[in-house]
């Protein structure tokens, strides 16, 4: 059997939604799933965060899918219905709303609604991606607030720079919120994985936590452990080739990579067939036997090759990691000009998915 595979972690998972609770204590948890749990399995990490107070989610599909699993937990559409067609099943299934336009506020408004549909109003405080302006902001939230069929929870944001702290923006965003919604009343939500971790007066009644809870820094050039947080995600394959190189023997596609001297040479079972970044540069740390060792050359669909010279025994069969425990996805990330939010949710559907509940570090 090829030997690529990806682990998860429950514990692990369980473990980071505790620290969530302990970075923002007495705070709903509305755990962000979507993207498959950034990776992870969707009903998986849901069963497994069955202790969140609801979940979040970008579409109806996505929803629909944790329902039939049987999650009964409250779940949100981060960015509403992008049809009205959706509202009737969002109804059935009590899903609540991010309402976020104008214009579809004014779909909702003119919809035809049995009710109670819980609904969030959306503000961009300055991210300038989704949100009505903070100055409609009155308006709008007085019109869900006088909709009979609609029950008006809160009013949400989201940062644009939280992962830098102290980022002169996000004093601004959270003072422009704080205008825009101080007389409202209701419920507000600010708080992605960065700002739970590096902006507490942020956190207000619910945050959405993501990343944080697969087990990686929401930092620039942060590391989970620093957060005391575990990676849930373990990438794994193994040598399926050792051979000895000479001195000018150039490896892998487009001959990039030129041996400078005699040396063994590794080829790895994982490629970006199976998600592992085409773009990582020779020298992006890759686990062999628990060890670190440099890739080289270009990464190919099925396979990726390593400099041995630092295993001079290893053999084919030995355990490769690509990122998890032992070897952070931020750093692969880094060596990828990427972040671990991409990575982890690129794995593709070939790679066998085991798993455990092992760590109880
Ligand atoms: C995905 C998402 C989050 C979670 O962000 P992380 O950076 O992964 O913690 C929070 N809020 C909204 C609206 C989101 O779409």
């Amino acid at each position: 059997m090829r030997p690529t595979r990806v682990s998860i972690d429950l514990n692990a998972l369980r473990h980071n939604l505790q620290q969530v609770r302990r970075a923002a204590p007495g705070c709903r948890v509305m755990a962000a799933i979507k993207a498959n749990g950034y990776g992870h399995g969707l009903i998986r990490v849901a069963h497994a965060l069955d202790d969140s107070d609801g979940f979040g989610v970008a579409c109806l599909d996505e929803a629909l899918q944790l329902r039939e699993a049987g999650i009964t937990a409250p779940i949100t559409l981060l960015e509403g219905f992008f049809d009205p067609t959706e509202i009737p099943l969002i109804e059935r299934h009590r899903l609540e709303l991010v309402l976020h336009h104008p214009e579809q506020i004014a779909t909702l408004l003119q919809t035809p609604l049995g009710g109670p549909l819980r609904v969030w109003l959306k503000i961009d405080s300055g991210m300038h991606r989704l949100g009505v302006s903070p100055e409609q902001a009155a308006l709008y939230w007085q019109q869900l607030k006088a909709h009979p069929a609609l029950e008006a929870v809160g009013q949400m944001t989201h940062l644009a720079c939280a992962d830098e702290r102290d980022h002169p923006s996000t004093w601004r965003q959270l003072e422009r919120f704080a205008q825009a919604t101080g007389d409202l009343g209701g419920e507000k939500s600010i708080a992605n994985s960065a700002a739970i971790l590096g902006w507490p007066t942020s956190h207000a009644e619910v945050v959405r936590p993501g990343i944080m809870l697969y087990g990686v820094s929401p930092f620039v050039h942060g590391r989970a452990a620093d957060e005391q947080l575990r990676p849930v995600m373990g990438f794994h394959s193994a040598l399926i080739a050792v051979k000895r190189m000479q001195k000018g023997d150039a490896i892998g596609y487009g001959d990039t990579w030129v041996c400078p001297e005699e040396m063994p040479v590794g080829v790895v079972a994982a490629g970006y067939g199976d998600g592992y970044p085409r773009h990582a540069v020779s020298g992006t740390p890759v686990l062999v036997n628990g060890k670190r060792v440099p890739l080289i050359g270009r990464v190919s669909m099925d396979m990726l090759t390593v400099d041995l010279r630092s295993q001079p025994d290893a053999r084919i069969g030995d355990p490769v990691l690509l990122w998890g425990s032992g070897l952070p996805v931020e750093e692969v990330a880094e060596s990828a000009g990427t972040i671990g939010y991409e990575l982890l949710c690129s794995v593709t559907p070939r790679v066998r998915v085991e798993v455990t509940t092992k760590t109880t570090i």
